[in-house]
């Protein structure tokens, strides 16, 4: 499996936030987010090829119950399920962070369900492939039928609240589950859309995340 990192650090955001946890950062993905924070698994992907062994040998070297398998986009991953099997069989509480685009019979304990709003699409030859893949309502509705899951949505202005609305409404996520991010990788610009989005949160009873590991570490590989 492609991977570009593997390291330990806090959950920085969703519903774990603040849990130690190992990050498996499989690369590769279908989308071609206009922000994408991780461009080295996506634009232009990088990593070196692990076996299982490998994988599973540098989680067990760290002291954490829960492993985060993200990316990229971690279900286009074709060693997958035999990964997240072998994680559950160590008692490791799994959260996979993924677009919901693609579906897969994983083993998991969080499915971190990230659907791309339209504020995604790039310019260039990617913005029609894009468009067409980010939102894929039978895969959002087999992931939330079958996983513990959160949706999770990065905003990047007020005016996104009437995508999600709709979204919500036609997958029919209780909105315990919903949480809003800003979009952002500077401590600066996170701070300043977290003023609108936190009174955009308790206007629509939606759950306020942060980003907890730029806060502390800034926008940095391997936190
Ligand atoms: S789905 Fe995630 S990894 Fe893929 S391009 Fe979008 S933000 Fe980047």
């Amino acid at each position: 499996m492609k991977i570009a990192e593997l390291f330990y650090s806090l959950q920085g955001e969703g519903a774990l936030v603040g849990v130690p946890s190992v990050f498996i950062r499989t690369s590769g993905c279908n989308l071609r987010c206009r922000w994408c924070d991780t461009p080295y698994t996506s634009w232009a992907p990088e990593g070196t090829d692990f076996e299982l062994d490998r994988i599973v040998d540098e989680v067990r070297a760290h002291p954490a119950r829960h492993v985060v398998i993200t990316g990229g986009e971690p279900m286009i991953q074709p060693e997958l399920v035999p990964l997240t099997e072998r994680l559950r069989a160590l008692g490791l509480h799994i959260t996979i962070e993924t677009a919901g685009t693609v579906f897969q019979p994983v083993a998991c304990d969080l499915m971190s369900i990230s659907p791309k709003l339209s504020n995604s699409t790039p310019d260039g030859v990617f913005a029609v492939p894009h468009d067409r893949s980010r939102i894929q309502p039978a895969v959002l509705a087999e992931l939330m039928e079958r996983y513990q899951y959160q949706l999770k949505f990065v905003v990047e202005r007020p005016a996104d609240m009437d995508e999600i609305r709709a979204l919500i409404e036609a997958l029919g996520a209780p909105r315990e589950q919903v949480i809003l991010m800003a979009e952002g990788t500077e401590p600066a610009r996170l701070a300043e859309r977290a003023v609108w989005l936190a009174e955009i949160c308790k206007e629509e009873g939606l759950r306020f995340s942060p980003r907890l590991h730029i806060d502390l570490w800034g926008n940095r590989r391997g936190v």
